[in-house]
């Protein structure tokens, strides 16, 4: 199953936590570009997301 977390600077963490949990492998982590940075928050929180988690 297809997974996808945004997460901010404070809940990376926690996010590849989430991760790792439900799907018991590591995802693969990469920095959002500027343009989504602007319209994308974070799964955990009101703040802009930094990163997108998720598997291939
Ligand atoms: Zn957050």
């Amino acid at each position: 199953m297809k997974m996808t977390i945004y997460s901010c600077e404070t809940h990376i963490n926690h996010a590849l936590d989430v991760f790792v949990a439900r799907e018991g492998e590591f995802p693969i982590m990469e920095l959002l570009s500027d343009d989504k940075k602007l319209s994308t928050s974070c799964t955990y929180c009101e703040e802009a997301a930094l990163y997108i988690v998720a598997n291939k």
